[in-house]
């Protein structure tokens, strides 16, 4: 698996939830902490702070953030837009 598109983002957060995942991106509200080709780990500060994960194997993508929405949320839509565009741009980091 690769990186999720923005359709496949937008397909599981719904278009309400991709589009402040997008807004929280462009403000500046993410913090990448770990990005590798297999998923990657972050920070997206809102009204709180709140930490993030995504992964993926065969078996698919796997996410869990730390926020109350049971759901894939913003946060998730935000944290994986920056790392797709970290690993796309500049390569592995570290
Ligand atoms: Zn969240």
């Amino acid at each position: 698996m690769a990186y999720p598109s923005d359709t496949i983002l937008r397909k599981l957060a719904g278009t309400a939830a991709f589009e402040r995942g997008a807004a929280y991106l462009r403000e500046g509200r993410v913090r990448l902490l770990r990005a590798d080709e297999s998923g990657f780990e972050a920070q997206v500060s809102g009204s709180q702070t709140y930490q993030l994960r995504l992964q993926w194997d065969g078996e698919g993508l796997t996410a869990h953030c730390d926020c109350p929405v049971d759901a894939f949320c913003k946060h998730l839509v935000a944290g994986a837009d920056l790392a797709r565009r970290r690993i796309c741009t500049h390569g592995l980091p570290g």
